[in-house]
């Protein structure tokens, strides 16, 4: 179901992707080589129930953790582990959702743990800037399709692959509601986006193809085909009459 929210509404939306920043901005600051994802995850998880949140992802779907840790050529739904051990040079990407007052805020973001090669590092701003070519141009009234659009051609300028089978969503008192919201897609195409509809934009890219796998053993994790890196970018976003809010930033 497509929610529009009320004033009310948006106000807790904004308090729980408040919480999703902070628990983000804290995984920033302590992220670094010799620590495992375990301890990330758990540090995200007790920042989120510290504040009289939950974490959306732990147990969603049988999900094990309170976060997605995922590591150089994992795409998303990186299981952390205590077996995962962060090193220099790799490219974290760190995907958080909080539920505070019935309403939820999601939004992940790649960290470049140290010096990361120029590839990896260019990956990651163009990931990050094909979320916000996309925000730049959007309020009521335009569709998805100008979301999926955006993205797609600014990150194919750079020949990277954009991951097709894993999209955004709308987000309320789910944590994913409609409408589908890819990163891929035709302007002026889709379910329009109206005032005080919440949804979460995610570009998920990769440094080769777009293709990806789907490990059968945890059933969880993703990784690019081709064994290179990907990276994550995203935000719960409120569309407004002249343009969008960020609840996540
Ligand atoms: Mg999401």
């Amino acid at each position: 179901m497509i929610t529009i929210k009320n004033e009310h509404e948006i106000a807790l939306m904004k308090k729980a992707g408040a919480i999703v920043k902070d628990a983000l901005c804290l995984a920033e600051e302590k992220i670094k080589p010799g620590m495992t994802t375990y301890e990330l995850n758990r540090l995200i998880h007790e920042f989120i129930v510290k504040q009289g949140a939950h974490p959306s992802f732990l147990n969603y779907n049988g999900f094990p953790a309170s976060s997605c840790i995922s590591i150089d050529d994992v795409v998303v739904h990186g299981i952390p582990s205590k077996k995962t051990v962060i090193c220099e040079g790799m490219l974290v990407s760190v995907d958080v959702g909080a539920m505070k007052d019935g309403f939820h805020g999601d939004a992940a973001r790649t960290f470049a743990v140290g010096e990361v090669s120029a590839e990896k590092r260019q990956l990651m701003e163009v990931t990050k800037q094909s979320f916000f070519e996309a925000t730049a141009i959007l309020k009521n009234g335009m569709r998805v399709g100008d979301i999926g659009n955006a993205v797609y051609n600014y990150a194919t300028k750079f020949g990277y692959g954009v991951v097709r089978e894993m999209i955004g969503h709308g987000i309320g008192t789910k944590m994913h509601e409609l409408p589908d919201v890819p990163n891929y897609g035709e302007a002026g195409r889709g379910v329009r986006l109206v005032t005080n509809m919440t949804i979460c934009i995610e570009p998920m890219i990769n440094l080769g193809t777009e293709k990806i796998t789907f490990d059968e053993i945890d059933g969880w994790t993703v990784r690019t085909a081709d064994g290179k890196p990907s990276a994550h970018y995203e935000n719960t976003v409120i569309i407004k009459e002249d343009g969008v809010e960020y609840t996540t930033l």
